[in-house]
């Protein structure tokens, strides 16, 4: 699962074969910032080794973010110790527990505790709000001109033009809202993990069984696709994708129905699969 922004790559989970999945989806963006790791499950990280290596021939200089569950670093560390390993870059390792686990000026990366068979977090991701739009007519009304100044207005800062400050509030409307984006890993439906992913934009949800092993679904602590389209109709998010789909599962359409019964914005997500997520007016 990639996140790209602004020219920037993001990882939630790193299974084995993700590097030749990057590879075929788009060479420009197989350069991850941030990797964030749900659980200490093979098919959620057994892929991060691998990519570490590959980032090394490549003469990487940038620091590699690793998020996830405390032990992440040791199984790391330890194999890249026993295979003689050379990294040229740093590879910083970022403990998880819920709440804020990465802050930046445009946006904040939150985790919290999903019920499943190991200590499992999922990731929610949103952008800070933008300054709102802005009206030139409004700007030269007030005597702004054109250039700089404007550009510092529709930044969202105030300007001193002839003694009076004018203010971003003065020439544009309100603020807009970010985007945001929800990522379960693993997981049962639980209450709490509905609220954490309240309103996201786009959410990825564990949706392993189809409904006629919702017995199953509750024994290994996943979810059937009907629970994840649940939670997604209860959340009120944007969009549904289910996925960590059962090997065993041959007829996806067969899921899609389950699903679209209790929320309609759904799909089951497939390898390749992209989704833009258009800025809020
Ligand atoms: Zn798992
Ligand atoms: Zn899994």
């Amino acid at each position: 699962m990639a996140v790209e922004r602004e020219g920037k790559l993001m990882l939630f989970d790193c299974g084995e074969g993700t590097q030749r999945q990057m590879v075929m989806a788009r060479p420009s963006i197989s350069n991850p910032e941030c990797v964030f790791i749900t659980h200490l499950h093979g098919d959620h990280l057994l892929g991060l080794l691998g990519l570490i290596q590959s980032l090394a021939l490549q003469n990487r200089e940038e620091a590699l973010h690793v998020f996830g569950p405390r032990g992440l670093d040791e199984i790391i560390m330890f194999n890249l110790t026993a295979l003689h390993v050379y990294i040229p870059y740093k590879i910083s390792f970022h403990p998880v527990r819920p709440g804020i686990v990465l802050k930046e000026k445009e946006l904040k990366v939150r985790a919290h505790r999903t019920l499943h068979t190991s200590d499992s977090y999922a990731y929610r991701l949103d952008e800070s709000t933008r300054p709102g739009r802005f009206f030139p007519e409004k700007a030269r009304a007030l005597g702004v001109p054109q250039g700089p100044l404007w550009k510092r207005l529709q930044d969202g800062r105030s300007i001193k033009l002839g003694g009076h400050v004018i203010r971003p509030s003065q020439v544009s409307g309100p603020r807009r809202k970010g985007r945001s984006f929800g990522y379960s890993g693993d997981a049962r439906p639980t209450k709490d993990i509905m609220r954490f992913f309240r309103k996201v934009d786009l959410l990825v949800f564990d949706g392993t069984y189809s409904e006629e092993f919702a017995d199953k679904a509750k024994e290994y602590l996943h979810s059937t696709v009907g629970e994840a389209a649940q939670l997604a109709s209860e959340a009120q998010v944007g969009r549904l994708v289910i996925t960590h789909i059962s090997a065993r599962v041959n007829d996806s359409s067969m899921l899609l129905r389950q699903a679209s019964k209790r929320f309609k914005n759904v799909v089951i997500g497939e390898d390749f699969n992209s989704y833009d997520l258009a800025l809020p007016e």
